[in-house]
Order: C-alpha cells, then structure tokens, then sequence
C-alpha cells in the first residue's frame, strides 16, 4: 500500500482519514478518479467522496470489506439529479449559499460544509443537498444563462459529514498553479470496427500514454489537478451511432475515459446519429457529452447572418443537454470554425472549455476556448497516429511527447 501523496493532499487541501486514502490508492489513485470536489461525508457507515469524474466509497467498520468500492463515473447518476430552480435576481453576496426556495433549504437540514469555491461556482454542502452557484460570469457584459441558484444535489437523509465542526476547505490553488500542460487531444470521427480502433488504444497505453478525461485535462491548465506523464484525451465528435458500437465498448473495457461531442436532435435527419437515449447511456457508462450545436453550423458565418440562431447552437443545445445528462461543460466548434464573437458566445454559454480541429497539443488558460487536437482515425496503425502527435507537437512548437 503506497503512502498518501502529499502533492494530492496540496492541491486540493481536503482532509481525508486514513481509510479513505487507503480506498483512493486501491481504486487506482487520482490518476483514475480525478481531484475531489467534494470533502468526505458520511452515507450510513461508508464514507464518501466525490471526484471529477467518480464517486470513492471507504466502507466503515460495521462493513465487511477491508477496501474501498471506487464507483467511477457514478457522479452523473448519484449527484445530478438535478432540481431545476429559478435564476436568482441579485449577485454574490459572498455568503456561500442561496437559496431560491425556502421550503428546499428547510428539508435540506444543517450546513455540514464551509461555503467552497470550486471552478467558479460557490457550493455548499447540507445534510441532505448541495447548493451551488455561480461564483463569476465568463463574459461580464452577456448575459450568462447558467443556473444560479440551482440545487444540485440531493444527499439521502443519511448522509452527514464526518468528523469536527470545522471547516471542510475546497481552495482554489493559487493562479501560480494554472499553466501550460502538453497533451493531445486525439479527434476521432468515424470507426471502422472494433478490432481496430482497440489495437491503436491498446498500442498508445503500451507506448506509454495514459488517457485522462477532458475534465482532468482542463482541471491540469486552471491549477487543479496534475497530468500523470505521457498523459492524452480521446475524444469523439459528431455523435456517429456507429461510435457506440465500435468505439464505446472498447473505450469501456480498456477503461480509456473519453469525451463524446454530439448534435442534439440530428438523429432526425436519418443519417446515423445518436438519439437523447444514446447520450443518457454515454453519460450513465462515465463518457463525457459535449456540445457540437444543433445543426453542426459553420458559426462564424451564421453569427454574421443571424445572431441569435448562432447563440441557440451554442447555448441552447447546452441547455437542452443539461436536461438530459450532467456536466455539459464542453464544446466542440463544428468544422474547427471560430472567431472572437463565437469564442464569446461559447464563453456566455458558460462552456469550460471548447476544442478545435488546429493542430496542437500545448494547452494553456487563455487558450481554453480554443484547445488544440489532433486529428486521427480509429483504424489506423499506432505509428501514424504517433506520426500524428509529432506533427501537432511540432506545428504547435513543442517537444513530441513521444
Ligand atoms: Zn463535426
């Protein structure tokens, strides 16, 4: 059993015990969890934390089991079960919760939590709910469409936080934390069977990479979490239903985490696409849904012509996403074309980040809206999507990983 990372316990200054740490390493260790947003709290005799893409249980001592039961990707399914709640009239008082309905703060007990501050929004965790909100507007002067005020989480009746009365700090690291990272996104369109795109993810995880979701990439450039070496994304886009017969279950078995951007509502055309069905069961197996727009527009040219039909690709197939899975906090410019206006619409719609189809693979805080990737094919050989990689990393001016 290795010892508890200090590095781990720095960035995200969250209080752990000892049990807890010895579940983390058995269920893999950040590398396969993320960073925790959440501090520990209590479900009946486990304890348990909540990560950028998983859930950790340490079970207590009335419990027979000596490790933990990690249940990554199990965020979506166990905490979104989001309560829609109007937006709030007024700004951040700072006081770290806000409640828009007072019969819901009533049945959501005593705060068991400091106010936190994660990724701009503040939380706040009650015996039995979560609050949060915006902290900050991407895009002070548009109007920001997220969700003030929204419940977020309903804990069952059960579930307290562990331990003193403290305070449980979730800090955001200091700006000397946020940086440049170097990793490719690898993009992927179509499959061509199974087998195939297997060996490639087989050869690039014996050639050293280790796939990270898009989240724990994003959380690497704002300061919040570290990339192991050699670390990429795969990703997805135009939501092929082909994906998900060739490409799902091998991401599945080889347990490669991956973002999928996809065109609500496209599957009408009868081309190919995946219905709202397809995105649940994505999300409910820990695939991240992105935003590819309704329509897959050429935004620069629809902003131009009708302002407010760009604005509906970008925010509103946001919007409708939420309503159907959790955590839609990417995009993905269709055809890779964007320009500043388009940067700030995909900015107002409150995205964390969007991709493009530029080469690249050097990743920074001003570029988050225009992260860099490289462009492959799910049946071709390890060595050209290697080639692939250099010669992103050299368009963008940095070492080959590889
Ligand atoms: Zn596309």
């Amino acid at each position: 059993m290795s010892a508890p990372r200090p590095r781990w316990r720095e960035v995200n200054g969250i209080a752990v015990d000892a049990a807890f740490l010895r579940a983390l390493e058995a269920a893999g260790g950040p590398q396969v969890l993320g960073y925790p947003i959440t501090p520990s709290v209590f479900a009946g005799d486990t304890l348990q934390q909540y990560f950028d893409h998983g859930r950790l249980d340490a079970p207590g001592r009335s419990t027979p089991h000596a490790v933990g039961v990690p249940r990554v990707a199990e965020l979506g399914r166990a905490l979104a079960r989001a309560l829609r709640a109007p937006p709030a009239q007024d700004a951040d008082d700072g006081g770290g919760e806000r409640w828009t309905d007072e019969s819901r703060r009533a049945a959501a007990g005593r705060p068991v939590s400091a106010p936190l501050r994660w990724r701009g929004w503040r939380m706040r965790i009650f015996e039995r709910e979560v609050v949060r909100y915006l902290e900050r507007s991407p895009v002070d002067a548009l109007p920001h469409p997220g969700r003030l005020g929204e419940l977020f989480v309903a804990l069952d009746d059960q579930q307290r936080r562990r331990g003193q009365d403290g305070p449980a700090p979730v800090m955001r690291p200091s700006a000397s934390a946020a940086g440049e990272v170097h990793a490719p996104i690898l993009t992927y369109h179509l499959t061509r069977g199974a087998a195939a795109f297997r060996a490639q993810l087989e050869g690039l995880l014996e050639a050293g990479f280790t796939p990270v979701s898009l989240e724990h990439l994003v959380a690497a450039v704002e300061g919040w979490a570290e990339l192991p070496p050699r670390a990429c994304v795969v990703s997805f886009d135009d939501g092929w239903a082909v994906q998900l017969d060739a490409a799902l279950p091998v991401l599945l078995d080889v347990r490669v985490p991956a973002v999928f951007f996809v065109l609500p509502e496209f599957h009408r055309h009868g081309q190919g696409h995946m219905t709202v069905d397809d995105f649940r069961g994505l999300r409910a197996q820990g695939i991240t849904v992105g935003s590819h727009t309704f329509n897959h527009a050429h935004l620069p040219s629809l902003a131009a012509s009708n302002l407010s039909a760009a604005q509906a690709e970008v925010i509103e197939s946001r919007a409708w996403l939420e309503t159907e899975v959790d955590g839609v906090d990417f995009f993905a410019y269709p055809g890779g074309s964007f320009d500043d206006g388009v940067k700030a619409l995909a900015a107002a719609a409150g995205y964390r980040a969007a991709v493009t189809t530029l080469p690249g693979i050097v990743h920074r805080p001003e570029r988050l809206l225009e992260l860099r990737r490289v462009a492959v094919q799910a049946w071709w050989p390890l060595a050209d999507v290697l080639q692939a990689i250099r010669n992103a990393a050299q368009v963008d001016g940095a070492a080959a990983p590889i």
